[in-house]
């Protein structure tokens, strides 16, 4: 039976951690990080979404700028309201939610986010900072995956990564990720031939498609490490990508859907806004 990564109980350790060095930066710099958010519209799924970010900015004793704008706000505006938060040096980072509305383009808008705080790590310059290897943000669930395998104590060098997946905001960088620390990896898509085939000739298999369990028991190898980073809602509840009752046989090591992935993500936004305050104030050498 595999062993099973806790990604709950490892987000939990990673938001103490991150209070206890965002209380550090405080004494230190006079001053708490900050991070805006930019909600434009009513969606309900947004709203409660911005919200908890807010509740964990909260309790990591990170100040969080709630920004929300109507729902037919023309684009000039959330422009000009992203390019104050840039020049604001009470703000480290700032995301901008999506979906907004349609009149608006989502890749646009974050795309006007400084770099340096693009804790979301989605923007072109982000993008191309881990593409070549420069320090920088990088996206909050490939992160977290990266520290769910170092704690589960998966050693990378030189094993056979797949990735399943080649989305801008996982599969690509999680691929990007993994190649920097030495794995040797594989992306797969739906374009992808024998997949099962692909997948079994993983030692770390990440899987990020969005199909109810469709990775199956002999899709894995024995002892390898499964990351299910799939949410896929249906009258059962919540399940991920892979078939997890009956992969959790043959892997060595396996995330749960929930209780995997999920809670790393909130936990690496936090990190990030850190990171973020730490580098800028390098950089600059201004303490705000
Ligand atoms: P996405 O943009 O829809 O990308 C899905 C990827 O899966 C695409 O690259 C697609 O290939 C591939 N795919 C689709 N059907 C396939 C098949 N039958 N076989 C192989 N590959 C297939 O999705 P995403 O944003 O990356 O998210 C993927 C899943 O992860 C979703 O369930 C999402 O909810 C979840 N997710 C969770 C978190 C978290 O915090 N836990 C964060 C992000 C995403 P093509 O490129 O060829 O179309």
């Amino acid at each position: 039976m595999a062993k099973l990564i806790d990604g709950k109980a490892i987000a939990a350790r990673t938001r103490e951690q991150v209070a206890a060095d965002v209380a550090a930066f405080e004494q230190q710099h006079g001053r708490p990080p900050g991070l805006a958010t930019v909600l434009v519209g009513e969606d309900e799924a947004s709203r409660i979404y911005v919200a908890g970010k807010h509740r964990a900015c909260e309790e990591a004793g990170i100040t969080p700028f709630g920004h929300v704008l109507a729902a037919d706000a023309p684009a000039t505006d959330v422009e000009a309201l992203i390019e104050r938060l840039n020049d604001d040096d009470a703000v480290d980072g700032i995301l901008c939610q999506l979906p907004v509305p349609e009149h608006l383009d989502g890749v646009a808008l974050t795309g006007l986010i400084d770099p340096d705080k693009d804790v979301d790590g989605l923007t072109t310059a982000s993008a191309g900072r881990l593409a070549l290897g420069l320090p920088g943000l990088r996206p909050c669930t490939p992160a977290g995956v990266m520290v769910l395998l170092d704690e589960a104590g998966v050693s990378l060098t030189g094993a056979r990564a797949v990735v399943v997946g080649r989305s801008n905001l996982f599969g690509k960088p999680m691929a990007q990720l993994l190649l920097a620390a030495d794995a040797t990896v594989t992306v797969a898509h739906s374009r992808t031939r024998d997949l099962a085939a692909v997948c079994r000739g993983a030692d770390v298999l990440i899987v990020a498609v969005g199909r109810d369990r469709m990775v199956r028991a002999d899709w894995v190898a024995p002892g390898a490490t499964v990351i299910d980073v799939g949410m896929n809602r249906s009258e059962d509840g919540l399940n991920g990508d892979v078939a997890f009752d009956e992969v959790a046989e043959v892997a060595g090591a396996i995330t749960p859907v929930p209780g995997g992935v999920g809670p790393m993500t909130i936990a690496m936004l936090l990190r990030n806004t850190l990171e973020a305050a730490e580098l800028r104030l390098a950089r600059t050498g201004a303490a705000a």
